[in-house]
């Protein structure tokens, strides 16, 4: 039985998505559009940032969909959406017809939340939260600063992409700071007042940084008021601080393609139903990864493999007229503290038909004396065989 599938964004929620599709249902003519030739990931870009890893670590190709399940990967750019016709149109005019459309556009940011700070601004102070030009922008400057130099991190309030990424960041910074110009500072100056495995990840920055690490939160500084980019100062609402390598990771929404479709609502993001990834706005069209309002899950490449598996599952059955199975979701997210450090958070999810929600079935996370060495080998592995999972 066919059907034609669109999936829209061949990151780590639209490549899954195509690939479970095709593997669920071979019948199926999926086509996967995504302008970028070779997808950059963000996991492991923190160590590329901190000069641990190389750029080329994160590319993804995507010959082995092309090749093994004769997925049709078209490099281009959507411009609109034509819901009424059930077509996608592209920057270049083509139109593409879909039955069910997936759209896994990622984040995009929310330039007018801070004063100063734009995507002109970006370009010489990066975010580095979409892998790419930006991951490389940032690691050359932490190359080049001086010994006893201030790194400055700017953590975002939730929800964003990514909820440990900020710290996973400042503690390989860390660790390359400690043997190269260990005179240097990082402060992360948080928009929340409490974060992501926040007593494991305080451990570990005592024990292997000393007092390098410094975060402060929101109840202290209050308000980030300003950003002079150029001076690379930021203004809080009781303080200025100067840094020599300014990190923006700025407030976030789902990636402006699902805005402009009329997917998203006040929230920024899109209110899907759990149990097909369906947006509440129109059947046709599912929403997964960061771009979906998925709460309990947070924002992660994990949860948008998990979402992309749950969602080709409904549409399988959806085509053959069949209700949706019960879904079951992970998460599983590793943040190393060091190369051969890591911890991590996990939670399970099921869904609760009494509300229509998602809901915590079992959640863990590394204590703060934990086996950080254990869990680096782990993280290894969960790397290699995700890369397989999703990209072949
Ligand atoms: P993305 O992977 O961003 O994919 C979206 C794709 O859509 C992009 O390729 C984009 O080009 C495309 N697109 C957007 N608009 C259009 C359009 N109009 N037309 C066509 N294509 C379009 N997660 C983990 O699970 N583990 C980690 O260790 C981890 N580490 C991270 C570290 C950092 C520093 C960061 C920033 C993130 C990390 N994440 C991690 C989070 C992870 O990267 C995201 O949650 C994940 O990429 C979400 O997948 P997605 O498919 O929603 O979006």
């Amino acid at each position: 039985s066919g059907g034609r599938v669109v999936v829209v964004g061949g990151g780590y929620g639209g490549a899954t998505a195509a690939r479970y599709l095709k593997q669920m249902n071979p019948g199926l003519t999926i086509t996967l559009i995504e302008p970028q030739e070779t997808y950059l990931s963000c996991p492991g870009s923190n160590e590329a940032v901190a000069g641990l890893g190389d750029m080329g670590t994160l590319a993804r190709s995507y010959d082995w969909l092309r090749r093994e399940l004769d997925i049709g990967k078209v490099t281009a750019r959507v411009a609109r959406l034509d819901r009424q016709r059930r077509r996608v149109i592209l920057n270049d005019g083509a139109e593409v017809t879909y039955d069910r459309l997936v759209l896994s556009p990622g984040i995009d940011f929310r330039w007018e939340a801070i004063m100063g700070y734009d995507e002109a601004a970006s370009r010489f102070v990066p975010h580095a939260w979409k892998a790419g030009p930006q991951t490389a922008l940032l690691a050359r400057q932490i190359r080049a600063m001086p010994d006893g130099g201030l790194v400055l991190i700017t953590a975002p309030p939730s929800p964003y992409r990514c909820p440990p990424g900020p710290y996973e960041r400042a503690s390989l910074i860390a660790y390359y700071l400690k043997k190269h110009k260990p005179r240097s500072k990082i402060l992360i100056l948080d928009a929340k007042t409490r974060f992501s495995k926040q007593p494991a990840f305080e451990q570990a920055w005592r024990e292997l940084y000393g007092d390098m690490v410094e975060w402060v939160s929101s109840e202290k500084e209050g308000r980030l008021e300003r950003i002079d980019a150029a001076g690379r100062t930021v203004e809080t609402e009781f303080d200025t601080f100067r840094a020599d390598v300014l990190n923006v990771i700025p407030p976030q929404k789902a990636g402006v393609l699902a805005e402009q479709s009329g997917l998203t609502d006040a929230s920024g993001w899109c209110p899907v139903d759990p149990l097909s990834f369906a947006s509440v706005y129109d059947p046709a069209v599912h929403v997964i990864g960061d771009a979906c309002q998925a709460d309990p899950m947070p924002k992660s490449a994990f949860s948008a493999n998990s979402q992309a598996k749950v969602c080709a599952a409904a549409i399988v059955a959806s085509l053959a007229g069949e209700p949706p199975p019960d879904p079951l979701l992970i998460n599983h997210c590793y943040s190393f503290v060091a190369p051969d450090q890591a911890i991590s958070i996990t939670g399970v999810y099921g869904y609760s038909r009494d509300d229509g929600q998602l809901i915590v079935r079992s959640t863990g996370e590394t204590p703060p004396h934990g086996d950080r060495r254990r869990e680096a080998g782990y993280a290894r592995a969960w790397q290699r065989s995700f890369k397989k999972d999703v990209f072949g």
